[in-house]
């Protein structure tokens, strides 16, 4: 399942994704975006990725852990890296950078498609380089 979410001030938003549809997406209690982060941030309930803050419920995701024998205690680290809930892709505007890319090099694919699959791996690549040296931390594991 995947879904689009608007941070708490609307201007931004994120595409998301939930592993196997194990916790609902009310789990996040709220997404706020660079421009309306909270001053500090709890880190028993939140996680920052490059200025983006997520706020989990995680004594509600606990009980869908308990429930569905996940051994691992829900905390935001663990609920974002294990794909719980979490970006769609590796950072919140990849959704779209990926629907782009494809529109962009589309011409390609009637002219030459071996290098339309190039450049669309490559392009991707140099796109995934670009969050890895930017701090996304879904990139950093890749
Ligand atoms: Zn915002």
């Amino acid at each position: 399942m995947n879904l689009r979410r608007f941070c708490s001030c609307g201007r931004n938003s994120a595409s998301l994704s939930c592993r196997d549809n194990l916790l609902p997406a009310e789990i996040l209690v709220n997404l706020f975006c660079p421009e309306c982060r909270p001053g500090s941030i709890m880190e028993a309930t939140m996680l920052a990725d490059c200025g983006w803050v997520l706020e989990y419920d995680v004594d509600r995701a606990q009980a869908y852990f308990t429930i569905k024998g996940i051994r691992s205690p829900a905390t935001p680290d663990f609920v974002f890296d294990a794909g719980y809930l979490s970006w769609q892709g590796l950072a919140p505007g990849d959704q779209e950078v990926n629907t782009r890319l494809h529109q962009r090099l589309a011409p390609l694919i009637e002219q030459d498609l071996a290098l339309y699959l190039q450049s669309l791996r490559s392009e991707w690549v140099a796109h995934v380089a670009r969050l890895k040296a930017a701090g996304w931390r879904k990139a950093q594991a890749t």
